[in-house]
C-alpha cells in the first residue's frame, strides 16, 4: 500500500524499456462482441484500443506474439471461440499480415513464435482453450513465457484475475504495461491517490453489496459521495424509512449503517436522493411520480432519482475538482427514468473536474447520453476498476515492475 486506501500503481511501462530483437508476449483484451448467428465482430473497439502498444512494439523492432482470452470455451478447443477474426482485422488495422496459431501452447504456437521476426506478429489462440489459464497453472504459464523474452500486458479489464496470461507469465519473464493499461492506472490510480480536491465520488447501480468494498475505500479518501440507484434504497429502509416495492437488501443494513456513521466520523458528505421517481412495476409502460425516498407507497418501486435530489447531486458535482462515477442513478435504460443518470452525465460532463467513469453501466450512459468526449476517462474494465477503486491489490497490476 503506498497510501491508505490505494495500491502501488506506478509501474514500468514499454517505453521504459527496451524492446528491440525482443519476443514480447502481449496479453491484450480481443474478448469482443460477436454476432451469434454470423460469428461476425459486431465492434471492433477492442482491437482498435490494442494498437497504438502494437504499433509501438513493432516499430521499435520487437516481435509480437499477442493472446488474449475470448469468452467462455470452459478448457476445451471450440471453433465458436477461436481468435482467428480477430487476426484477421487486426491484419486489416495493422496493414500487415497477423500470424494465426493453431493451438495456445502447443507445436504450431512454439514454432510460429521461433521462427518470428523483429517487426512481425503473431497471434496464439484462446487461452481460456486450456483449463490451466484460468487456474494459473504454473506449468502453463512456463510454456506461455517461454515463446517470448518480456511480457506486456494490456488487459486492464483482465488484470483483477490471477490467470497464467494476466499474471503467472510474469514469474518468469520481465513484465511490464501497454499504454492501454497505463492509461488507466495513471488516471484511475491518479485519481484516488492523488486527487484535485474536493473528490466527489458517484455510485449507483443495483446492489449495494456488490459496492459496500468501493464505498468502504472511497470514505477514506473522497470528500463526498453520492448514493443513487437502486442501492440506494436499502440505505432508506435500514433507518426505518418505507420504501415500497423497491431494491433492498435486508441483510446489508448493519453494513450500510456503518458506512454512514463512518462518513460521520471522517467528515465525508454522504449525499442519498431525498426524492426518487417511482413507478407500480418494473416497466417503462407506467404512470410515474415524485416521491420522497423513505415514505414510498407500498405498491410503488423507486427507479430513479427526483428533481430534489437531482439538484443535490449535480451541486456538489459542480464543486468538484476529481470526480469518481460508478453505477446508474436509476433504470436509464427506461426513458421514463432515465433523467436522474442523465442529468448527472450532464453535471459530470459541464463540471470543470478530472472526471473519471468506471466501465460497464456509467460508461454506457455517458455515451447514450452523448457526453463521453467531456469526460477525461472511460475505464474500458468494469469489474477491474471497481476493484482498482476498492483499493485491492489487483493481480495483474502487483505483478508488474515498479517504475
Ligand atoms: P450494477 O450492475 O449494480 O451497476 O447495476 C446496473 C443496473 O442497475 C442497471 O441496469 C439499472 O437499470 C439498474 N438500476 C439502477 N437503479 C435501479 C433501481 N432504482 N431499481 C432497479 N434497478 C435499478
Amino acid at each position: 500500500m503506498s497510501k491508505e486506501g490505494t495500491v502501488g500503481y506506478n509501474k514500468k511501462s514499454v517505453a521504459d524499456i527496451d524492446v528491440k530483437g525482443k519476443k514480447v508476449l502481449l496479453r491484450c483484451d480481443f474478448n469482443v462482441p460477436v454476432d451469434k448467428e454470423t460469428g461476425k465482430i459486431r465492434d471492433e473497439g477492442r482491437i482498435i484500443a490494442a494498437l497504438p502498444t502494437i504499433n509501438y512494439l513493432l516499430e521499435h523492432g520487437a516481435a509480437v506474439i499477442a493472446c488474449s482470452h475470448f469468452g467462455r470455451p470452459k478448457g476445451e478447443f471450440k471453433p465458436e471461440f477461436s481468435l482467428a477474426p480477430v487476426a484477421e482485422s487486426l491484419s486489416k488495422h495493422l496493414g500487415k499480415p497477423v500470424k494465426m496459431a493453431k493451438d495456445v501452447v502447443g507445436e504450431d504456437a512454439t514454432r510460429l513464435a521461433a521462427e518470428l521476426k523483429p517487426g512481425e506478429i503473431m497471434l496464439l489462440e484462446n487461452t481460456r482453450f486450456h483449463a490451466e489459464e484460468e487456474k494459473n497453472d504454473p506449468e502453463f504459464a512456463k510454456k506461455l513465457a517461454s515463446m517470448a523474452d518480456i511480457f506486456v500486458s494490456d488487459a486492464f479489464g483482465s488484470v483483477h484475475r490471477a490467470h497464467a496470461s494476466t499474471e503467472g507469465v510474469s514469474h518468469y519473464l520481465p513484465a511490464v504495461s501497454g499504454f492501454l493499461l497505463k492509461k488507466e492506472l495513471d488516471h484511475i490510480g491518479g485519481a484516488i491517490s492523488s486527487p484535485k480536491r474536493p473528490l466527489v465520488a458517484i455510485l449507483g447501480g443495483a446492489k449495494v453489496s456488490d459496492k459496500l468494498g468501493v464505498i468502504s475505500n472511497l470514505l477514506k479518501i473522497s470528500d463526498a459521495i453520492i448514493i443513487g440507484g437502486g442501492m440506494a434504497y436499502t440505505f432508506f429502509k435500514a433507518e426505518g424509512g418505507k420504501i415500497g416495492k423497491s431494491l433492498c437488501e435486508d441483510n446489508e443494513f448493519e453494513s450500510v449503517l456503518k458506512c454512514k456513521e463512518e462518513a460521520v466520523e471522517r467528515g465525508v458528505k454522504l449525499l442519498l436522493p431525498v426524492d426518487s421517481i417511482a413507478g407500480p412495476e418494473f416497466s417503462n409502460d407506467v404512470d410515474p411520480i415524485t416521491v420522497d425516498s423513505n415514505a414510498i407507497p407500498d405498491d410503488m418501486m423507486a427507479m430513479d432519482i427526483g428533481p430534489r435530489a437531482i439538484v443535490d447531486f449535480t451541486s456538489e458535482i459542480a464543486n468538484a475538482g476529481t470526480i469518481v462515477w460508478n453505477g446508474p442513478m436509476g433504470v436509464f435504460e427506461f426513458s421514463k427514468f432515465a433523467e436522474g443518470t442523465k442529468a448527472v452525465a450532464n453535471a459530470v460532463a459541464n463540471s470543470n473536474a478530472i472526471s473519471i467513469i468506471g466501465g460497464g453501466d456509467s460508461a454506457a450512459a455517458v455515451r447514450k447520453f452523448g457526453v463521453e468526449d467531456k469526460i477525461t476517462h472511460i475505464s474500458t474494465g468494469g469489474g477491474a476498476s471497481l476493484e482498482f477503486m476498492e483499493g485491492k491489490v489487483l493481480p495483474g497490476i502487483a505483478c508488474l515492475l515498479d517504475a
